[in-house]
């Protein structure tokens, strides 16, 4: 059964009722630009075929209802209470069920956005093909899909960067993960064939067309299923090294820093401050050169920009785990033109650009090299860039 069919189903199920519609938004994939977002630097982000499905409808009280097909629970709240209950205390975990404050954060962002509108009682009901914690942004997708029925059901008639904002501010204020917007954007910007540049100083985002498709080239995902208790720590470790190394410098961020800026920041800094701060000033030019040579020469020619970036985060920002750096070299010595880790680190999954042909044989050898060494099996698949939310039925 498809998503969009078991979203329908749990509606029908839970609510005894067809829903008014089924809105859906996407999952992510980075294609380059790791750990520069909070330098307020640049990525480049692209929605995948992977979606959320939000079977919906008005309920006819005050009260919103929520099911997926993630849990057991189903979870009613009047909407009113919605103020009583978000934001949720810095350091607390939400009021509800964790699940439901992405659905719920949702719809508290859109009221707070108006809150003398009306906002009448809705159901909800959630199904995805997105896997959760993967790095794909499982989350995004949920708000996005969310947001894009509250939308329409509230007659809202927010753009789709309003309605980013909206799910980064529930995943923000409602969960209480310190996340940025890159995940959301990308989400709601998708477009078939085409990556999303964002500046994550300015926001300003630019749809930059991959080219994949007439190259004859897929974007393999390859998930080590590595889930990394550390990645917490890790992250904020790196955010800090990050704020120390901008300090350093004399510049409010490593956005302000090039590559020009590193022999003095050779004579400044620590030798691991210097080299997660090369692995930031780097990254952000590979991120340019990554659209310009999109534009001018094709997505053949992105490979060693996505190899070196791979090195970048492997040597310099030490974010990488042997799973991830056997997809890696894996993938490469069998045909990949380009492959990196892709995410925040220490786990999720690499990404492996491949012509159609090779797909067959570099999934089949990084099995095998999973296998060999001892590690659990990798889920991979193929994603092609696609598009952003939309209303399905
Ligand atoms: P990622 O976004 O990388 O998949 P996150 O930790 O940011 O990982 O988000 C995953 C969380 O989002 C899940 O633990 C769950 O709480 C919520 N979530 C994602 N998809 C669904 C879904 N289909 N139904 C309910 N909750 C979901
Ligand atoms: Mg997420």
């Amino acid at each position: 059964m498809s998503a969009l069919e078991a979203a329908r189903e749990l509606f029908t199920g839970s609510f005894g009722a067809r829903p008014d519609g089924v809105w859906s938004a996407p999952g992510r994939v980075n294609l380059i630009g790791e750990h520069t977002d909070y330098n307020e630097g640049f990525v480049l982000p692209f929605a995948i075929p992977h979606r959320t499905f939000a079977a919906a409808a008005l309920n006819g009280t005050d009260e919103i209802r929520v099911r997926s097909t993630f849990a057991d629970d189903r979870v009613v709240v009047p909407v009113a209470d919605l103020g009583g209950i978000f934001p949720t205390p810095a350091g607390a975990a939400p009021a509800v069920p964790e699940w439901s404050a992405y659905v719920l954060g949702v719809a508290w962002a859109l009221w707070m956005l108006q809150p003398d509108a009306p906002a009448p009682g809705v159901d909800i009901a959630i199904a995805s093909d997105v896997p959760v914690g993967a790095g794909l942004s499982s989350s995004a997708a949920i708000e996005g899909a969310v947001a894009s029925a509250l939308n329409d059901l509230w007659e809202l008639d927010l753009d789709p960067v309003a309605l980013a904002r909206v799910g980064r501010r529930a995943e923000n204020e409602a969960v209480g993960a310190p996340t940025g917007i890159m995940d959301q954007m990308s989400s709601m910007l998708g477009r078939p064939d085409a990556a999303t540049f964002i500046d994550c100083r300015s926001l300003e985002t630019r749809s930059v067309p991959t080219g994949f498709a007439s190259a004859g080239l897929d974007v393999l995902v390859i998930d080590t299923q590595v889930r990394h208790a550390h990645a917490t720590g890790g992250y904020r470790e790196r955010r800090a090294s990050c704020e120390r190394g901008a300090e350093l410098l004399g510049i409010r961020s490593l956005r302000d820093a090039s590559v020009a800026d590193l022999p003095r920041a050779e004579e400044l800094m620590d030798d691991v401050t210097l080299r997660r701060v090369r692995h930031i000033v780097t990254e952000n030019q590979r991120v340019l050169d990554t659209v310009a040579a999109l534009q001018s020469r094709g997505p053949r020619a992105i490979g060693d920009l996505l190899v070196a970036s791979h090195a970048s985060m492997r040597d310099d920002f030490e974010i990488s785990v042997p799973e991830l750096d056997t997809a890696v070299d894996t993938a490469l010595a069998n045909g990949a033109i380009g492959a990196r880790m892709t995410g925040g680190g220490f786990g999720g999954a690499a990404i492996a650009l491949v012509a159609h042909a090779d797909v067959g044989s570099v999934t089949g050898a990084v099995t095998r090299e999973f296998a060999d060494a001892g590690f659990a099996a990798a889920h991979i698949f193929t994603v092609t860039p696609s598009e952003g939310p939309r209303r399905d039925a």
